[in-house]
């Protein structure tokens, strides 16, 4: 018999066909991943312009001061990263390698001379330090007026007080700014924040209060986190703790920021970086999510950047 597409045989084979096709694939909902590099590198264009205009009008070049002490791998790392980011905008950067060794005072008195240095805009003291060192108390001795972390007592309390004209800490300003890039108006969400340090964790929850979002702070002792997180639009996870964030502790829909670093070894001893969100789990629930790498990283480091350029921009006007 000729093939004809109409002919019977064709079409019972087409039926049969049909039958015994494999069922549609469930397609999963893929949450958007929030990219920190692009918006990291938007954000330094502009930075870019506002240096210009600082040279330009003012003959003003921000400069950062970076002080690490001791030899911690991981700190070599950021800081290498924060110098040559200084540089692609053009922020002058001076980094200070102090030994382990070396008592406070001397770190003190180095802070000081920079304290008191024109040509330094900012000063940030690279953490942690060695164990010997009360770092809350190495902290409150950088000049507010310099300290870009903003991580100083005084910083923070404008913020906690709403007294604009602080600098506010990197990696919760990079955060705010990761989640409006998803969604500008959050009044009236709810937000769970995971992590309660003055680094990252009660600065945010402060950060979002102020957006009108309704703020859960959770920390180690907290009974349930997974029930409150399920609750939440926004779910923020700075613990430090691995794939602590699965798939069933968030809602779909919400917004997922992956602040955690952590370095984890593979069976051939490769080292690799995980958040604290199970990426794979969570990204087929939420809205949008963060990866780590190339999340919260980059913005810490390019709000460090602004906050730097904010610091010289103060210094002409004041
Ligand atoms: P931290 O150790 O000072 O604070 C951790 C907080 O998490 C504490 O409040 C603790 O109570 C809470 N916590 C610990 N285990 C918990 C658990 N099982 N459930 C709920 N809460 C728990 O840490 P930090 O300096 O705030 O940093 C947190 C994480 O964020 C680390 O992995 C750090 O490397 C990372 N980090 C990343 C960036 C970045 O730019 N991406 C910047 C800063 C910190």
């Amino acid at each position: 018999m000729p093939f004809t597409k109409h002919s019977k045989t064709t079409l019972a084979a087409e039926s049969s066909a049909k039958k015994t096709l494999p069922e549609k694939p469930v397609i999963e909902n893929k949450a958007k991943n929030i990219d920190g590099r692009s918006l990291a590198i938007h954000l330094k264009e502009d930075l870019v312009k506002r240096i210009n205009v600082l040279e330009r009008e003012h003959n003003i070049r921000p400069g950062l001061a970076i002080i690490r002490v001791g030899d911690d791998q991981a700190s070599q790392v950021y800081v290498a990263s924060k110098k040559r980011q200084c540089k692609e905008v053009g922020i002058r950067s001076f980094e200070h390698v102090l030994p382990g060794t070396i008592e406070p005072e001397g770190l003190l008195d180095l802070m000081q001379s920079i304290n008191e240095d024109p040509e330094i805009h900012g000063l940030i003291v690279q953490l942690p330090l060695p164990k010997k060192f009360n770092s809350p108390e190495i902290i409150q001795t950088i000049s507010p007026q310099k300290d870009v972390d903003g991580l100083h007592p005084l910083n923070l309390g404008k913020l906690f007080c709403d007294i604009k004209g602080g600098f506010v800490p990197c990696t919760p300003k990079g955060c705010i700014k990761l989640i409006h890039s998803v969604q500008k108006d959050l009044k009236g969400l709810k937000a769970v924040v995971i992590g309660t340090s003055n680094l990252v964790g009660k600065p945010l929850a402060h950060l979002l209060l102020k957006e009108g979002v309704t703020v859960s702070l959770l920390n180690a002792k907290t009974k349930d986190p997974k029930s409150l997180c399920s609750q939440a639009d926004i779910v923020v996870a700075a613990a430090g703790v691995p794939y602590l964030v699965q798939g069933d502790w968030v809602k779909k829909g919400a917004i997922v920021i992956d602040v955690g670093i952590n370095r984890l070894v593979d069976g051939q001893g490769k080292p690799y970086l995980v958040g604290d969100v199970d990426y794979d789990a969570v990204s087929k629930k939420a809205k949008a999510i963060t990866p780590v790498p190339g999340g919260v990283g980059p913005m810490t480091v390019a709000c460090l950047l602004e906050n730097t350029v904010i610091a010289a921009e103060n210094f002409y006007s004041s």
